[in-house]
This record gives C-alpha cells, structure tokens and sequence, in this order.
C-alpha cells in the first residue's frame, strides 16, 4: 500500500487564503492587525524564519514591523523593547525569534511580553489557558499539526495517538490538542522503553524528536497516520524528518513529507494568531 501525501503546502495554503479574507473583514472593522517581529543576533536559520514570517504578513494582508538587533543586544535593552511593544496600541502580536544569543534568558523574555500579544504561544498564561481549554491563542505547530490530519479528511476522536517527544515547543502541546479533539494520547520520549512496541498500537503518530529514522517501518500500523516534525540533515547533507519516509510511506494510510509537511503550517497558524490578537485587543471576538 502506499500512503496518502499529506501536503502542507496545500493546506498551508488554504489557511492562508481563509486568513487574508478574515484580515480585510478585521481591517473594515477599522482595526489594522499588526505582528512586531524581533531577531537578536545573525542566526543564518532564524534570519530565513524571520524574512519567511514578513512575506507571509505581506501575502494575507497583516502590517509587519521589524526590529533585527545585532547580537550585543543587551537583555535589558531587548526587554525595554518588548515593554515598548506591549505598550504600542498600533502592535498586536509580538514574536520574539528563538533561539537568543546565550546572554539573554529566554524564560524572562517570554514572561515580559504582554500574555495578549503572545502570537507563539509560548507565556505560562496561555500555556495554562491551553490546558483548560480557555479561548485564545494556539501554538503554531501543534495546531498546525491537528489542522493536516483533519483537513486530509482524518478524524482524531477515538485514535490512539502516539506522541514522540514532549518538549514545551511541540510533544507536550500536541498531545494537549489531540486529547482537546478526543485522541486517546500516549506520550513518549527518550526514556520510554519498547518504544516500536507502543508505536504499533498507534492509529495516529506523531515524531518531533529531531533525530533521523526515528520511525522505521517495523514500528507503523498497516494503515496508521504518521506526521513528521522532525527537521534534521541526513549523512548527505539533504533535508529529512524523523520518519524513515520511503519504507514507512509503504505501510501507513497517511503521511506528510519533509519538506512540505508540517513546516509551513506553523506560519499559516502564526498568521491566525495574529488575526485572533488584533480581535481580542479590539472585542471583535
Ligand atoms: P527537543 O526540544 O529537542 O525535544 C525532542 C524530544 O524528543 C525530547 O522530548 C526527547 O526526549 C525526545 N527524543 C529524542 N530522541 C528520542 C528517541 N530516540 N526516542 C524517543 N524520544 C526521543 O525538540 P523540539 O523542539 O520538540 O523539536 C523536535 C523536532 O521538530 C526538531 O527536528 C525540530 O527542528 C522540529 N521542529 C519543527 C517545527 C516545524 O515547524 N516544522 C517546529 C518545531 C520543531 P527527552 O525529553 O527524554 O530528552
């Protein structure tokens, strides 16, 4: 059997047309919804996050303000800033490229930007609100994770669903979406013994562990539904995910490629969450 392809870029597509016609609706309501971008330092990899968020803003109608400090930046000078950000009524979403120069403690700049403007969804406040199920912001890849599976015309309710990996970025708030939309989550991580063994009960798997062939075909259900987070360089150099994509894409029912997978879903999410800042800063929720 071959699996269905996932195509994130398809979907990320999508997502992206649904948010320019809700931007213009927000904008005629005479709100002009704005993301202030933030890059410390000259970080090849986030330079190319940072420029590919702007043309995004660009292509669905979001005004984009940037800020690219140089690497002596300060953590009080970048805190003063995120403070001028907070205070900026014309600003309605901030995000602040991880990861920051060594100096600077990342925590501290999360904690400074307002709970409201937090586009990434990384502040303890909507990480709690995202626990109990309160409204408001969605982090961008597991969001964007939930959005392919189901857009591909897969239900969650019920699956088991298999997690691999549990950092705050990824593991642990997917499996909060999956269990949100009636998944039966199994989280695992580099600790979890018999891990092919508890993969092969799995309807639904996710691998964000950043380590090629974490998933090799002996380890997917006939049939099951893999989604590849992973963003790695195999020996030669070439983009790959965690999955062994050509031997698992054989078994499984479903499954997304690296490149054009889960990548540009999560700024199409972004884009969301700039579009549901500027409404609930505005009461047009
Ligand atoms: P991370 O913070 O390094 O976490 C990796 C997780 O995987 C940890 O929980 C670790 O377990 C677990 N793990 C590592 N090796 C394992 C193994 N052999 N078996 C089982 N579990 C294992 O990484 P992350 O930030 O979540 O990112 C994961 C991957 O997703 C990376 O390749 C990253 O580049 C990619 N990513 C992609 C996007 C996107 O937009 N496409 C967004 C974010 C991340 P322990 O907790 O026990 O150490």
């Amino acid at each position: 059997m071959t699996a269905q392809l996932i195509d994130g870029k398809l979907i990320s597509a999508q997502i992206k047309e649904e948010a320019a016609i809700e931007a213009a609706q927000i904008k005629a309501q005479g709100v002009n919804p704005c993301l202030a971008v933030v890059l410390v330092g000259n970080d090849s990899a986030s330079q190319v996050y940072v420029n590919n968020k702007k043309k995004a803003c660009e292509a669905v109608g979001i005004r984009s303000v940037s800020y690219e400090l140089g690497a002596e930046t300060s953590e009080e000078e970048l805190l003063r800033l995120v403070a001028q950000l907070n205070a900026d009524e014309t600003v309605h979403g901030i995000l602040v490229q991880m990861p920051l120069p060594k100096h600077i403690n990342e925590e501290k700049v999360i904690l400074a930007i307002d709970a409201k403007k937090d586009v990434d969804c990384f502040h303890p406040m909507n990480v709690g609100l995202l626990h109990t199920g309160g409204k408001g912001f969605l982090p961008c890849t597991p969001a964007g994770i939930i959005e392919l599976i189901k857009r591909s015309g897969h239900t969650i309710q019920g699956q088991n669903c298999v997690i691999i990996g549990r950092s705050n970025i990824v593991g642990k708030p997917v499996a909060m979406l999956l269990m949100q939309e009636n998944g039966t989550v199994t989280i695992c991580h580099s600790k979890t013994r018999n891990l092919a063994e508890v993969c092969l009960g799995a309807d639904i798997i996710v691998s964000a562990t950043g380590k090629v062939n974490t998933v090799t075909a002996d380890m997917v259900k006939a049939g099951a539904i893999v989604i590849d987070v992973g963003m790695n360089r195999n020996e030669a150099g070439k983009l790959c995910g965690d999955v062994d994509f050509e031997a698992v894409k054989e078994i499984a029912g479903a499954i997304t490629p690296v490149p054009g997978g889960v990548g540009p879903m999560t700024i199409a999410m972004l884009m969301k969450n700039c579009l549901v800042a500027a409404k609930m800063q505005n009461n047009l929720m």
